[in-house]
């Protein structure tokens, strides 16, 4: 197992534990180095109270963005979380976010589903609202029978909710990251369906902007995808990083912290971080 987690979600985002309740959930599970990596915002992660002295926590945020159409995860780690660059870009994000919540809206209340944003906000205790929040609501209120089955008919890829062009550029959302200080990351690489030309070249224009990282290890992986990743980040001279992508407690998904090491040959995000 590893000690390390640098990938997570709490309720600043579309995550169902708590800040506080996550730290202590990683406590628990003997963690020694977290990232709280919430959707476009950091507010969870400064809002930490019962900071433990056996976790380094260090700043992190997962930011969405586009790359030739496609649906991008940057995760940033060990950045300024007060730095400007950081802090216009994710004001940014989060208007992007409110007028896509409001197009989301409107779609599905031309699909015979209407829920109000105010609804939304009441269940979330935020304005910092997600599909997965929207999921849920359409769930609680009989339009689907599972968060599943309202990405799979209205909210995921390609589907009518999936609206996602007002994102921040690759460049910007690089950028913004290393100027406040921090390493970008490539978050779950294996997600995005892309072609293994099409990744490389992916890859290669993330490094052109200044991106430093990809995560090796995603959540529960085979081997095989462990090993397709650490070469690519040895080869590209990328830094590997591994989290869970924790959301909540589930039997399908691995709990905070439960992760195999990264493969030995690999060269660790960490060594790179100034604030641990
Ligand atoms: P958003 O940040 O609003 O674009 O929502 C993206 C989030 O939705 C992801 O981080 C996941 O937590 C969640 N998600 C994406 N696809 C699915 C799915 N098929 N089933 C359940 N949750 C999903
Ligand atoms: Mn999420
Ligand atoms: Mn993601
Ligand atoms: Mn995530």
């Amino acid at each position: 197992m590893s000690p390390i987690d640098l990938h997570t979600h709490t309720t600043a985002s579309d995550g169902l534990l708590s800040p506080d309740a996550l730290i202590a959930l990683a406590k628990e599970n003997s963690v020694k180095m977290l990232a709280i990596t919430d959707h476009d915002t950091v507010a969870g992660y400064l809002s930490i109270k019962n900071a433990t002295r056996t976790i380094q926590l260090i700043s992190g945020v997962e930011i969405s963005t586009t790359w030739s159409g496609i649906g991008i995860h940057i995760v940033g780690l060990d950045f300024d979380p007060h730095h400007p660059a950081i802090d216009t870009l994710l004001e940014k994000q989060a208007s992007a976010r409110r007028v896509r919540c409001q197009s989301i809206l409107t779609v599905l209340e031309k699909l015979g589903m209407p829920v109000s944003r105010a609804e939304l906000i009441e269940q979330t205790g935020h304005t910092h609202i997600g599909r997965p929040h929207i999921a849920r609501l359409l769930f609680k209120k009989g339009y689907v029978s599972s968060i599943s089955q309202a990405f799979k008919k209205y909210l995921g890829s390609g589907k009518a909710g999936d609206i996602k062009n007002q994102w921040a550029s690759l460049s910007a959302v690089v950028g913004a990251i290393t100027t406040s200080g921090g390493v970008a990351v490539i978050a779950h690489p294996d997600k995005y369906k892309m072609t293994r030309t099409k990744l490389l070249r992916f890859i290669d224009e993330f490094v052109e902007m200044g991106g430093q990282g990809i995560e090796v290890i995603s959540g529960r992986q085979h081997r095989d995808i462990t090993d397709k990743y650490a070469k690519i980040a040895n080869d590209r001279g990328l830094l590997a990083s591994l989290g869970t992508d924790f959301h909540q407690r589930s039997p399908y998904y691995p709990e905070v912290g439960q992760l195999p090491t990264l493969p030995d040959d690999v060269n660790p995000v960490w060594s790179i971080f100034n604030r641990v």
